[in-house]
């Protein structure tokens, strides 16, 4: 048994033909771990390269460079048949249910799929009996298993999609942006409904989200993303109490405001002159956006993710300074 359930080293992954301008070098040298019965939270704006991790991490998508192993097995040295056995211990919610469930299916089957598909040797009433407990689990009674999912609010259809990723008992489950489309007081409900799963069945989450409340409430650690690659990870109270990089400060410092009236203490944002990713240019990624700017190789050479602290590391020069810390606790 490997300690740990995924192993993502030296990843990369480019879209587009090259020397185009539709070219996006979208993850770039990204390398996580997560470890059993762990929640790693996976941070950054839109288009930062997050659901390319999610898609690399189950082999959805295959990695230009690095490697991908899950349960200890490099998920490019497998035959289609172990991969096929392998995948069955991975699964996936995404963050709009009423697209990631078939409209033709009805409830009941559309959780008893995955189970058709990856454990046929189960009979009816064992594959019947699963699906129920699925159900029980996120508490989706009977009296919808034979409706369409068009016809069910929103809190119930991820409910649904969540049935569907845990009938299979999986180790690894993908959450990407599962809350994000919800209202509020519902997302709160479909968190603390992921957390008590994980603390009944174990399972490890990699959970991908633009908010980082969300993140901080459900991670154990913490992944920020910024254009296509990790610029600081670490234990979530690291990260969050004691941010590393320029770039999780900033997030901090507009997500985590304590009053709502009052406009949160202003890390302030240069303007950024940048289209979008970075590709092949000189200094620091985060160099257009950068409040701090503080060392003289910001504009030249690109940080690597260094630990700076055991467990906390970050793609950076500059020094964020204790008062930084101070102004978002
Ligand atoms: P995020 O989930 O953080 O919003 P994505 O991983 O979806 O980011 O996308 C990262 C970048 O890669 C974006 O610029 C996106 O447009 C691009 N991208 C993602 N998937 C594809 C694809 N299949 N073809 C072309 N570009 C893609
Ligand atoms: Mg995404």
């Amino acid at each position: 048994m490997s300690a740990c359930v995924l192993r993502v080293r030296a990843v990369a992954k480019s879209f587009g033909e090259e020397g185009t301008d539709d070219h996006i070098l979208a993850v770039d040298s990204v390398s996580f771990q997560i470890r059993p019965a762990e929640t790693v939270g996976l941070i950054g704006e839109s288009g930062s390269g997050k659901s390319t991790v999610g898609k690399l991490a189950l082999g959805l998508l295959a990695p230009d460079a690095g490697t991908v192993e899950f349960l200890g097995r490099d998920l490019a040295g497998l035959s289609r048949e172990q991969f096929r056995s392998t995948r069955a211990e991975a699964s996936v919610v995404f963050q709009e249910p009423e697209e990631s469930l078939n409209p033709r299916m009805k409830v009941f089957r559309i959780v008893e799929e995955p189970l058709v598909i990856h454990e046929p040797h189960l009979s009816t009433s064992e594959r019947h009996a699963r699906v129920e407990a699925a159900f029980a689990d996120v508490n989706i009674g009977s009296e919808l298993w034979q409706r369409r999912p068009r016809s069910l609010s929103g809190g119930q259809q991820q409910r649904i999609g969540i049935a569907r990723a845990i009938v299979t008992r999986p180790q690894l489950i993908v959450l990407d942006e599962p809350t994000s489309s919800l209202d509020l007081s519902v997302q709160a409900q479909i968190i603390n409904l992921l957390l008590r799963l994980q603390r009944e069945h174990g399972f490890s989450y990699l959970f991908i989200s633009h908010d980082l409340r969300v993140v901080s409430y459900v991670s154990h650690r913490i992944l920020v993303m910024y254009s296509g690659r990790i610029v600081e990870s670490g234990p979530r109270k690291d990260v969050v109490n004691r941010p590393l990089h320029p770039y999780t400060l900033v997030l901090l410092s507009s997500a985590l405001s304590p009053d709502p009236e009052q406009p949160p203490v202003p890390i302030l944002e240069r303007e950024d002159t940048s289209s979008g990713h970075v590709d092949s240019e000189e200094g620091c990624t985060f160099l257009r956006r950068c409040p701090l700017l503080s060392d003289s190789r910001c504009a030249t050479e690109t940080p690597d993710l260094e630990e700076k602290t055991p467990g906390h590391a970050a793609a950076t020069f500059c020094e964020v300074a204790t008062a930084d810390w101070d102004s978002i606790a």
